[in-house]
């Protein structure tokens, strides 16, 4: 049987897995930490079990799409329940904005604030949806290799949303600061300041509003748990506590997988850890200089608190993003002076409202996370300083004193995102989607001088997030697939 030995074990290395078994393939999976799932791992302690990473849960129909890859649904793996309201947007002192669970509700909140604002909601909604079925039709399953790839008339017709950026088209006709900073949200998740991501990325805005919040129960582990029990229903051998150090050469292909305790053959090498990481172990058959992913713009790194509470907490809802500061100030801080934000933006999840499985009844557990600037210097008492300031502000603006409701909690930053995951510069999400970041700008799937050595994940093709690393798992397999012959010889 032809092997493939894939590294890492985040959503896209488990989706490639999955097709390169389905393809006939004996599959090794080699992750280096003790458990399966990237950064969707899960840390239990004291019977609280906490989801360590990706919490939002979008575009359920490209989950469905890789499950129905095999002949599957959703469904057969876990439970998903929409989420209603989707999430609370807090602004100040009792003054907060509740996303409903259906765009027309969503139109309804947006008339009520801005007169008018509701039938420009309503054309951008329709122009998010076209770009959405655009993007997922014709741009993001591609390979990015070839520019042909970006030509459709489709395509065509909309490059004037690829020089306009977001924040230029929500601004245009809704003015209230309040809403345009609710539509500017969704592509955060792709890495970059709205004003910096292309216009066209508003199709993130069909998935918050048009297609709505899901939940799968048991959290986002619950998903990695599924597709690792899909892969091991293919035949997909997974080994944990297994660091790749390196590779031995023959012939211009990666022959062996060296590990911390073991080395292993492949006929093709598909790497879904960090891909500046990997290259670190390529020696001189890397595709990129050191150099040159300093000069790369990655997605922000993150202060992230996980929280036990001894009661349930009330006023806030499971999805709750404190936008009661100035982003501008923040997003300067991230990506341009890259320092600590003077009065940061935070997010505040509360799973256990929506599911009573992730600790005991008439217990709550908490997850905060800041954005910050990656390569940012951290420490313990730099991550208390700021889970002081996220208390303060729960506080301030809702009334609710959280402070002696606290069981524990555990803090992770910039230097446990490389620690844990080999994160380059201590990235949470990958390389952003800018505008030089996009489609075949992006670092590629291929190595340009080992033919059998491939990366999938967040900082390839299409991009940061769940939903992309599916994709990625996809792209990168078709690809070695269409080219097989030429591959393994
Ligand atoms: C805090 C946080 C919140 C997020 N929120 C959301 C969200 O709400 N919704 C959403 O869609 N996305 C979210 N994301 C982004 C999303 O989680 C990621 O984009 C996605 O999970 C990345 O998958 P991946 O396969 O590219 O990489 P990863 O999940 O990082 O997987 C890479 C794996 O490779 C392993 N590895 C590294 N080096 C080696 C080595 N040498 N040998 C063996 N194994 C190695 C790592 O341990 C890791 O398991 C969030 C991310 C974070 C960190």
């Amino acid at each position: 049987m032809k092997k493939a030995v894939v590294v890492g074990s985040g959503f896209s290395a488990l989706a490639s897995s999955c097709y390169m078994a389905k393809a006939g393939y004996k599959v090794l999976v080699l992750e280096k930490n003790e458990q399966l799932g990237g950064r969707a791992s899960m840390m239990e302690i004291d019977g609280y079990k906490f989801d360590m990473g990706p919490s939002w849960y979008w575009m359920p129909d490209i989950f469905e799409r890789f499950f129905a890859d095999f002949g599957k649904k959703v469904s057969d793996y876990y439970e998903l329940q929409k989420l209603s309201p989707a999430y609370r947007v807090v602004f100040g002192k009792n003054d907060f904005i509740d996303i409903a669970d259906s765009p027309e509700k969503i139109i309804e909140t947006f008339e009520n604030i801005e007169k008018g604002s509701g039938k420009h909601l309503e054309k951008f909604m329709k122009e998010a949806q076209d770009n959405y079925t655009i993007a997922m039709q014709d741009l993001v399953y591609n390979p990015g290799i070839s520019l042909m790839e970006l030509v459709s008339w489709e395509s065509a017709k909309r490059l004037g949303l690829f020089v306009k950026n977001i924040s230029q088209e929500v601004g245009k006709k809704i003015k209230n600061p309040k809403l345009r900073s609710i539509l500017e949200f969704p592509v955060l998740f792709l890495g970059a300041k709205p004003n910096n991501t292309p216009a066209f990325y508003n199709f993130m805005n069909h998935a918050d509003f048009g297609m709505g919040t899901w939940y799968p129960k048991g959290g986002f582990n619950a998903v990695a748990k599924g597709m690792v029990k899909l892969a091991k229903e293919l035949g997909v051998e997974f080994k944990v506590n297994e660091e790749v150090t390196g590779f031995e050469y023959q012939n211009g292909k990666a022959k062996y997988v060296k590990t911390n305790t073991d080395i292993y053959a492949a006929d093709v090498v598909i790497s879904g850890a960090d891909y500046a990481h990997t290259e670190s172990l390529l020696n001189g058959n890397r595709n990129y200089t050191e150099e040159s992913w300093k000069k790369k713009t990655f997605a922000p790194s993150s202060f992230l608190y996980y929280v036990a509470f001894n009661r349930k907490v009330k006023n806030l809802l499971h999805h709750n993003l404190f936008f009661d500061t100035d982003f501008g100030q923040h997003a300067k801080e991230i990506y341009d002076t890259k320092e600590l934000p003077k009065k940061p933006l935070f997010y505040a999840n509360f799973a256990s409202q929506t599911d009573d499985t992730l600790c005991e009844e008439g217990k709550d557990l908490g997850f905060f996370l800041i954005p910050v600037a990656v390569d940012l210097e951290d420490s313990e008492e730099i991550h208390e300083q700021y889970f002081q300031i996220i208390l303060d502000r729960i506080k301030k603006c809702t009334g609710e004193d959280l402070s002696d409701a606290i069981v524990f909690k555990k803090s992770f930053g910039v230097k446990d995102f490389k620690e844990r995951y080999n994160s380059c510069r201590g990235n949470a999400y990958g390389l952003a989607n800018t505008l030089l970041q996009t489609s075949i700008l992006r670092p590629g799937i291929r190595n340009k001088k080992l033919k059998n050595f491939f990366y999938t994940g967040q900082l390839t093709v299409p991009g940061p997030g769940v939903p992309p690393a599916l994709i990625s798992g996809k792209v990168v397999t078709d690809y070695i697939l269409k080219h097989e012959e030429k591959i393994l010889k």
